[in-house]
């Protein structure tokens, strides 16, 4: 039996650092090898840089990222939506909330256009995108079909 091919390298919501966890575990309210905090809250995450490095490059759960600012109200509109998700769609990925006022560098690099715009990333890279608040029910619905498998 291969013990090492289903360890999943996953970064803590509060301190960034990678973790490797089975995923066969990754139900089981599984916490931080550093900061011992749970790494999984049910809790979209407010992304910076550093923290969207470490999501979106770093660990192997595929992040669902809302681009997101204050001015817009249809973000804020989505933000209990997005959020409802999250305890719907953890542990299979990470959602985290990009606000394109703090962090212009990572809109940009993402061509993000309008918002809100959700994109998922898997090891860096994009896999799939859908502009315009939605509800949970349909964030829930599309993310679940875009997952890889
Ligand atoms: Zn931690």
């Amino acid at each position: 039996m291969n013990t090492t091919a289903d360890l999943l390298q996953i970064a803590c919501p509060h301190c960034n650092a990678i973790n490797r966890v089975p995923s066969a575990r990754l139900a089981q309210a599984p916490s931080c090898g550093r900061c011992h905090q749970a790494l999984f809250t049910a809790t979209p995450i407010a992304l910076n840089a550093t923290a969207f490095d470490a999501h979106a490059n770093r660990s192997q759960l595929p992040l669902l990222v809302d681009f997101w600012a204050s001015w817009c109200g249809p973000c804020r509109q989505m933000a209990p939506e997005f959020a409802k998700a999250a305890g719907q769609l953890e542990p299979r990925l990470r959602l985290g909330k990009l606000d394109t006022e703090a962090e212009p560098a990572i809109a940009t690099r993402y061509g993000i256009r309008s918002i809100p715009t959700m994109v998922m990333i898997l090891g860096g890279r994009e896999i799939a995108r859908q502009s315009g608040a939605m509800p949970a029910s349909s964030i829930v619905q599309w993310a679940a079909a875009q997952l890889p498998r």
